[in-house]
């Protein structure tokens, strides 16, 4: 079953994609990230140099891939993208170094999931420009160096803390993305419209943006579906009967929550009492990848303030019960 708010969905970004912010006045929110962006990009041009590379942390759809783009775009330079499980042999990632050119912006999604062999790889480069290959087999093969063009890595991680401590170290900028507020959602949301030529009312805007869990890739997702609903209830305009209606076919609350969000609470509130309980556990219970609850649901609901993580494990807090209408809650 395909979920609204799944949120590792590059290839709907790069398909319809002309939302892509193209530059710093492009892409809202993050100030701090910008303004400390701009500056590096700045230095390393009055140098003529390459800015330092680059770790991004945080949620997917929160704009890491966007930066990337941005980044090498106000550099004037080229950007080639790829990501950790695609590189899954040591000569894939020298390929693609080797075809650099120099200044390049090398953007690997996921890095935390790169074969041990192939992260090898990167260190001499992200630290010397340089590489080493081994030519021929067995008693012939020869090793030899490569220098690489000078170039940017831009790494970009739901989790930091799964990065190897080596490669984390080679990284001179790293950087973690923040949820938006609702007003730049707001923003990103009226940008996406005016774009995609969309009518829309303020209301409208702001429903949508409070229902985004703090997240681009969501909202405009979200911009683009009323508008369908819009549409075919010939509506010409995206207003709060639109936003209000498609959001209850897809299930989404107040909080912008889906269901499995939902199902994450209830499931702690009915097997655990609230909580404590591990994540082990708890993925085992809702039949998930321990990783995506972990990276994907969790932070959101932490960030809401309706999970608290503890040593012991993860506990629903007072929120989460008045939010779901239910009684109880006391221990957290
Ligand atoms: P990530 O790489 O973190 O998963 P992306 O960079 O792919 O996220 O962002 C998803 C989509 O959200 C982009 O295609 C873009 O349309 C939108 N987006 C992300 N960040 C911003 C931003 N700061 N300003 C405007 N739009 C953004």
């Amino acid at each position: 079953e395909e979920r609204f708010t799944d949120l590792n969905m590059h290839l709907e970004d790069s398909m319809t994609n002309n939302l892509r912010p193209k530059n710093f006045d492009e892409y809202i929110g993050q100030e701090k990230l910008k303004s400390a962006m701009k500056m590096y990009i700045e230095a390393a041009k009055l140098r003529n140099e390459n800015v330092d590379h680059i770790l991004l942390y945080g949620p997917p759809g929160l704009g890491k891939t966007s930066l990337a783009y941005v980044v090498a775009n106000e550099m004037g330079r080229n950007i080639k993208i790829t990501s950790g499980p695609v590189l899954d042999k040591s000569g894939d990632l020298a390929s693609i170094l080797s075809s650099l050119e120099d200044g390049d912006v090398l953007f690997i999604d996921e890095i935390h999931r790169l074969n041990t062999n192939v992260e090898e790889i990167l260190y001499p480069a992200m630290e010397d420009g340089e590489i080493d290959i081994l030519i021929g087999k067995g008693h012939a093969a020869k090793s030899i160096r490569i220098e690489l063009p000078k170039f940017t890595l831009i790494g970009a991680t739901t989790n930091a803390g799964k990065l190897s401590r080596p490669l984390r170290d080679r990284f001179g900028i790293t950087h973690r993305m923040e949820f938006y507020t609702e007003a730049e959602l707001s923003t990103i949301i009226k940008r996406g419209a005016n774009i995609l030529s969309i009518d829309y009312n303020d209301e409208a805007i702001d429903i949508m943006a409070k229902r985004s869990r703090g997240t681009p890739r969501l909202a405009n997702r979200l911009l683009k579906r009323a508008r369908d609903y819009a549409m075919i209830n010939g509506d010409m305009i995206i207003d709060e009967k639109s936003v209000k209606g498609i959001l209850k076919m897809l299930e989404i609350d107040e909080f912008g929550l889906d269901s499995m969000d939902r199902n994450i609470l209830y499931k702690i509130i009915e097997n655990y009492n609230g909580g404590p309980v591990g994540l082990e556990t708890l993925s085992l219970l809702l039949g998930e990848d321990k990783r995506t609850v972990e990276e994907v649901y969790e932070p959101y609901l932490i960030k809401q303030g309706l999970i608290k993580r503890t040593s012991r494990g993860r506990m629903v807090t007072e929120k989460a019960y008045r939010h779901l209408g239910l009684n109880g809650g006391s221990n957290a």
